[in-house]
Order: C-alpha cells, then sequence, then structure tokens
C-alpha cells in the first residue's frame, strides 16, 4: 500500500512515531494509502530544515525565486491528469471539477505568486526638506500553513505560494483527510529545483501535528484555513506568542435574489452556487433568500434545477456531484437534514443518502437537499453544515434581506442577484461579509482580498495582502 510521507530537506521521512493513518477513498470507503502520523518530534525537524534552509532562500535573488515557483507552476500544469485524479479519489469530488478548477487553480496560484512578486514597490515618504523614509518589507522566517480537506492542492498552494514567494521558508500540513496532492506537490517542488527545506510538508491529525507547528516558537505566522473552532484554538495558542495569525474560517452564505431577475437564469446560477463541489466549499450560498412576490415560481425553478443534479461516481462526467470527504461528515449533514425534518422544516427534494451501484456501493452520497419553512433562527440556518443542504427564506423588502443576511454568526461571502443597479450596490454595501458576488459567484480575481468578518475569521488573503501577511515592514529615517 503507498505510505504518504513526510518530506523535509528535501527528502521523504517515515514519521519518527513509525505510526500511519487509514486513507480512505470516499466514493468507495476503501481504504488505499497510509498517512504519516506525525508527532511533535516529526514537526520539530521539518521546522529545523526550515530555519536552515532560510538565509539561502530569502537572499536569493527575487527574478531566481520567480523562476523556481514558476517551474512548480508548470510541472503542476504537465501533470494534470495524474493530480486531478488523485485529487478526486482522495477528495469525493468529481473528476471533471478537480481537471477544470482545483488542478488548474493551483498551477495559478503558484505562477500569480511568483509574478507579482516581481511588481512589488518600495514606498517612500518625504517628512520634510531634509527628511525621508522607506518601507522596506522583510520575510519573517519560517511559517506554518494549514490547509482543509475540501479544496486540498488549490487551497495549500493558495498559502504557500506567497509565503515562499515572500522569501519564507515553510512547515505545511494539509489536511489529513486529503494529503494526496501534498504529497505528490513535493515530488514536483524536487524536480523544480526547489532547494531543499524551503518547502517541509508533514503530515497527521490537527490535535497533534497542526498543533505542534502552532505551537512550536520559531514558527512566526500561522495561515490558517478551516473550520471556526479549530481557528479558535489556534488563536488561543498562537496569540499570547504574538504570533501573526491569518484565520479562514467557516461560512453560512446568504444569497440573496430580488424579485427583478430572470428567473430559469437565476435559478441555475443559485443552485451552483448551492451544491458545487457537494456544497464542500466555505463560499456556497446555503441560505436562499428570495423577494416573496417570486418566491413560489423561483423555489420550482430551483427545485426542478436541483434535480437535475446527478449524484454519482466521481470518475464518471455525468456526475454532478460526487461522494462526501469522509462517514463521519456525511453522517453529521444528515443529522441536520434529520433536525430540519424535526423542527418543521418541508424537505422540497434530496434529504437522504444515495446509494451508488458498482465499485461506489459503499460510497458516502448525499442528495442535493433543499428545505423550506424553518425561520433564520433555526440551526440548519445558523450553523454551517457545510454538504449539500441549503433552505430558502422568503423575505419583504431590502431592509429585510439584509436584516436576514446579517443575522448569523459568520460573515464570509454573499451573492446578490438583482437587475437594479442601484438596489444590488446599496445591498452590497450593507452586507456584513468579506466579499459579495453581485450577479454571479465564486467569479475569482486573484489580486482581490479574500477573506471574512466576524467568524469567518481575521485577515484578509490574495494579491499583495497576501504578501504583506508573509512579510514585517520596516521603516527606515534618514535625515540629510
Ligand atoms: P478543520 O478545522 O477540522 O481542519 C483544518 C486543518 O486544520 C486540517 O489540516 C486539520 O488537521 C488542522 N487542525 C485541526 N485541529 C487543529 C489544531 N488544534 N491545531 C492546528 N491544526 C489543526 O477544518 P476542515 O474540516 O478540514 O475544513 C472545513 C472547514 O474549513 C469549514 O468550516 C470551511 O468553511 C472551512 N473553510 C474555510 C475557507 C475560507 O477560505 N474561509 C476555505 C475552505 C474551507
Amino acid at each position: 500500500m503507498l505510505h504518504i510521507r513526510n518530506f523535509y530537506d528535501g527528502r521523504f521521512v517515515d514519521p519518527l512515531s513509525g505510526s500511519w493513518l487509514e486513507n480512505v477513498n470516499p466514493a468507495t470507503g476503501a481504504v488505499y494509502s497510509l498517512v504519516a502520523r506525525s508527532s511533535a518530534e516529526d514537526v520539530a525537524a521539518a521546522v529545523s530544515a526550515a530555519e536552515r534552509a532560510f538565509p539561502q532562500w530569502s537572499a536569493m535573488p527575487t527574478r531566481q525565486r520567480s523562476e523556481v515557483l514558476l517551474s512548480i507552476s508548470r510541472r503542476i500544469r504537465e501533470r494534470l491528469e495524474e493530480l486531478a485524479m488523485a485529487e478526486s479519489n482522495d477528495q469525493g469530488k468529481p473528476l471533471w471539477l478537480s481537471r477544470a478548477v482545483d488542478i488548474p487553480r493551483a498551477v495559478d496560484n503558484m505562477a500569480f505568486f511568483a509574478t507579482e512578486i516581481l511588481h512589488t514597490e518600495t514606498p517612500a515618504f518625504r517628512t520634510d526638506e531634509h527628511t525621508m523614509n522607506y518601507t522596506v518589507r522583510s520575510p519573517l522566517g519560517v511559517v506554518g500553513c494549514i490547509s482543509p480537506w475540501n479544496l486540498p492542492l488549490y487551497l495549500f498552494t493558495w498559502k504557500i505560494a506567497p509565503a515562499l514567494a515572500a522569501g519564507n521558508t515553510v512547515v505545511a500540513k494539509p489536511s489529513e483527510l486529503t494529503p494526496m496532492t501534498a504529497f505528490l506537490l513535493a515530488e514536483i517542488c524536487v524536480e523544480a529545483g526547489l532547494p531543499p527545506g524551503v518547502l517541509n510538508i508533514v503530515h497527521g491529525l490537527g490535535a497533534e501535528c497542526g498543533a505542534a507547528i502552532v505551537e512550536h516558537p520559531q514558527v512566526k505566522a500561522i495561515s490558517f484555513t478551516g473550520g471556526t473552532t479549530t481557528g479558535r484554538t489556534i488563536a488561543a495558542v498562537a496569540a499570547p506568542m504574538f504570533k501573526k495569525l491569518s484565520l479562514e474560517l467557516g461560512g453560512k452564505n446568504p444569497t440573496i435574489v430580488f424579485d427583478d431577475v430572470d428567473i430559469e437564469r437565476t435559478a441555475r446560477h443559485v443552485v451552483r452556487a448551492a451544491f458545487t463541489n457537494q456544497g464542500e466549499i466555505c463560499l456556497c450560498g446555503s441560505r436562499i433568500l428570495v423577494q416573496r412576490s417570486i418566491y413560489d415560481r423561483l423555489r420550482d425553478a430551483i427545485v426542478a434545477e436541483t434535480q437535475r443534479y446527478t449524484v454519482g461516481d466521481p470518475l464518471i462526467d455525468t456526475s454532478k456531484l460526487g461522494a462526501l470527504v469522509n462517514e463521519a461528515h456525511m453522517e453529521k449533514v444528515l443529522g441536520y437534514i434529520d433536525l430540519a425534518r424535526t423542527e418543521g422544516g418541508t424537505i422540497l427534494t434530496g434529504g437522504g443518502r444515495v446509494n451508488v451501484d458498482g465499485r461506489c456501493a459503499n460510497g458516502y452520497f448525499v442528495a442535493p437537499t433543499l428545505i423550506e419553512g424553518l425561520s433564520n433562527d433555526h440551526r440548519v440556518n445558523q450553523e454551517e453544515i457545510f454538504g449539500p443542504v441549503a433552505t430558502l427564506i422568503p423575505f419583504d423588502d431590502e431592509d429585510e434581506a439584509v436584516r436576514l443576511a446579517n443575522d448569523v454568526p459568520y460573515g464570509l461571502a454573499a451573492s446578490v442577484w438583482s437587475n437594479d443597479v442601484g438596489r444590488a450596490h446599496r445591498t452590497a454595501a450593507r452586507l456584513e461579509t468579506g466579499i459579495v458576488w453581485t450577479n454571479c459567484w465564486l467569479v475569482r480575481d486573484l489580486r482581490t482580498p479574500f477573506g471574512g468578518v466576524k467568524q469567518s475569521g481575521v485577515g484578509r488573503e490574495g494579491g499583495f495582502e497576501a504578501l504583506r501577511f508573509f512579510t514585517e515592514p520596516k521603516n527606515i529615517t534618514i535625515q540629510y
């Protein structure tokens, strides 16, 4: 059986304890590889490698660092098919989606930050005739990057690319549920000539290996994407150590539809926003708020569109949805559907597990599920389900739409659907989220700030925000 080993100092290494975790293909329910179960000792070895590599990597001319990262990007693209297959087998997502989105985005992440560092500026401030300031930014040293299971290589590279581009060395941990593409990336880094110790990847459980990265005194910053509860735990450890923290956490995103839209077209987008990647994207629109005057018509169109979403073997092109990431997560999602029923919600479509024949008979599949009849204060409308479950809630006017949209602990993203430009701008301005899409969803420009407010996180990724996070400014004043 394949062993997913740690990677540090440019070498693949077994976990020092000799312990391994089983890695399951969620579409089949079968164990297909073993993952290193790393401890604090493995993390310490990876941090030492990163510390040794830092002086050379940080001093490397920017152009040269950029070339190495571009070479990684090119090699990811060359191995797109293999990586897409690995991602689908590890995560359960449809292969067409990994091919079209996850792996191309990893290619873009590496290339974007590799070239962004060629376009930074050093600001200068003239205080008076004899006094000038200039502000230089330096890498932090060794930084920790911890990523989740829903978009494995996509989010792993979204963190490590700016960290490395800025001149840091990295100790990174992918989710223990989806370690495969990070493992393959390590091979790619060796082929691309990334110097040993610059990127180190340790695998294992969050509470053991992840916690050891956060606690390590030589790790200067933590960039974390994952659940809000985990983010809170990490902040409690890292804040007293005065580490820089970037926390990208959960969401309970509203999709707000006003009564002037094209019903059929909007229904297609709303359903895509709710159920892409089995609803396992932090940005999915899981609360669909609909103006009452079109509620019945839009609801019927949304139900009809949802029923066109086939659930099935991720390797088959016609499967719109694949498997949920593991059995525990499937049970959690099914638990929320049961809760909605118990609390008096109406299941409009879906509502349970899907049995897929053949090789996927033991996989973790759930039908895309729509629920109506529960007010915004019910748990299914307040808590992140992170699966193929969305609710519909009617509203009367702009004020009520904004009130409902903001009435959750989260504040990651929202989408607003209206042909009235004024209404769309007014609504966007009043939403308590870090991201608003108007008449679109998940349109990403890597230069824009990405992140949430309230319990969706602290800080922003993307563009220069990411380079700022991974560097420390120093102002130098000169009088002459
Ligand atoms: P999670 O918090 O369980 O795990 C995320 C990562 O943190 C994993 O690598 C895990 O091993 C590690 N971890 C767990 N406990 C840790 C600890 N005590 N110390 C250090 N590391 C620890 O999240 P998940 O279940 O993998 O991912 C789903 C969550 O991620 C959802 O809440 C989703 O909304 C969120 N998410 C947010 C964004 C965003 O950009 N805001 C993007 C994707 C996913």
